[in-house]
């Protein structure tokens, strides 16, 4: 297509930007037409049929991406290594999905920093830094995972945030692209930074992070990063999780409230015995350091990570009508509490739960920072804010 008449069609009709023709608009980013469609860890959820994927290799090639999406006004997704469980990195129609699957390249800054792309596999990096003798203070408990990117979308804890915190606390800088196509540098003092964390890819897309490193006092063997960070109550793993249809559900609580917040767990994991296996519940120490990150826990107090976890066996029939009411349970019970709860990374999404969710100030606040950040409301439409 022309451009102007590109331009003319793509802001008006998003929904109607077939693969083929992003295709073409995108030519120059060496685009492809992916013909089947893709699911999340959960399986819950599925994107469109075909849809279009870029896979660029550096940052200013996903600035040039996002400048050519703004000037067009196509909406994007972006997609780390797709282990959400909602479905959010799963492209509808007309929406162009950036991968991060190629922003891997790893740069040592000193003994105790590294630059790292988006797309590094949390536990890969870890493993590769241990055969340096350097570890990430805080990464992903469970299994190998998460994207860098996809972590700070989501928030990121785990057992090494008993000593280190969130993984907010453990980042010096993000390079994240916004939505006009600009390449900013947040630093950890900056004030959007805190706000990136959690931010399920609103603010923009993260194509680097600088990550802390620590130093490994004794050799330990590649592929048991969770010895390194011991933690109370972890959950146990069985084979069958790797099948999937395993699904969490996570209280942030502050340190009084933990007894009496796994009693709540346990009520209602008696009162819903049918959708899931329950396992042990879990809780993980999450110690305050300076950084506080408003959409995770916005106290400046250390907290608990506690939550409910169980195995589905049967998915037929209704299976998410039937995690949804366990889910909406769970959220009344975190509300009526007076709890938070770690949404960015559990089943449920949609404006209308995060506007009641965060509350009338913090969802106000968050949504100034993406009127600044991405005017154009080009990462994930509608996902979290109301598309007109
Ligand atoms: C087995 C397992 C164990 C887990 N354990 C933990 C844990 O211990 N602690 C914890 O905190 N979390 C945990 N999680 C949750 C996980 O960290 C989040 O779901 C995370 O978002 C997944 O990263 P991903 O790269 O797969 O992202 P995806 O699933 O690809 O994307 C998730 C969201 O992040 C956005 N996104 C992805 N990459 C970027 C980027 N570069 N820039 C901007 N937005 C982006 C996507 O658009 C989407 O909205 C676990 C998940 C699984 C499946």
């Amino acid at each position: 297509l022309p451009l102007g008449e590109a331009i003319v069609k793509c802001t008006s009709f998003a929904a109607e930007l077939t693969a083929e023709k992003l295709q073409k608009l995108f030519a120059d980013f060496k685009p492809r037409v992916v013909k089947q469609p893709l699911s999340d860890f959960a399986r819950l959820h599925t994107s469109v049929d075909r849809f279009c994927e870029l896979s660029p290799r550096s940052a200013e090639e996903v600035a040039d991406i996002v400048g050519l999406a703004a000037a067009l006004g196509i909406p994007l997704r972006t997609r780390g290594n797709g282990h959400a469980l909602n479905g959010s990195s799963l492209p509808r129609a007309g929406e162009l999905v950036i991968s991060t699957s190629e922003l891997t390249a790893v740069a040592h800054l000193g003994v105790d920093s590294i630059s790292v792309g988006a797309g590094a596999i949390l536990w890969d990096l870890n493993d590769s830094l241990r055969s340096r003798g350097l570890y990430l203070p805080v990464i992903n408990d469970g299994y190998r995972g998460p994207s860098v990117g996809g972590y700070v979308a989501a928030g990121g804890f785990g057992p090494g945030s008993a000593t280190a915190g969130g993984f907010w606390n453990n980042v010096a800088s993000l390079t994240i692209v916004d939505g006009r196509g600009a390449l900013q540098r947040p630093k950890r003092n900056d004030a959007l930074f805190p706000w990136i964390f959690g931010a399920m890819g609103q603010l923009g897309i993260v194509v680097e992070a600088e990550l802390d490193v620590a130093t490994c006092d004794e050799a330990i063997p590649l592929g048991r990063a969770r010895d390194l960070h011991p933690s109370r109550d972890v959950p146990d793993r069985k084979a069958e999780d790797e099948a999937g249809r395993l699904f969490w559900f996570t209280l942030f609580v502050r340190s009084a409230d933990l007894d009496e917040a796994r009693a709540r767990l346990k009520t209602l994991e008696q009162e819903h015995p049918a959708t899931f296996a329950f396992r042990n519940r879990y809780t993980y120490f999450i110690h305050h350091r300076r950084i506080v990150a408003p959409l995770l826990w916005p106290a400046g107090v250390d907290c608990y990570a506690v939550g409910s976890w169980g195995i589905v066996h049967d998915a037929k029939p209704n299976l998410l009508e039937r995690i949804l009411a366990f889910d909406h349970a769970f959220t009344e019970l975190a509300m009526s509490a007076g709890y938070r709860r770690y949404l960015q990374s559990e089943v449920p999404a949609g404006p209308a739960l995060y506007s009641r969710y965060f509350g009338a100030d913090l969802y106000a606040r968050f949504r100034a920072h993406k009127d600044k950040q991405d005017p154009s409301e080009l990462f994930n439409r509608g996902w979290v804010f109301p598309w007109k």
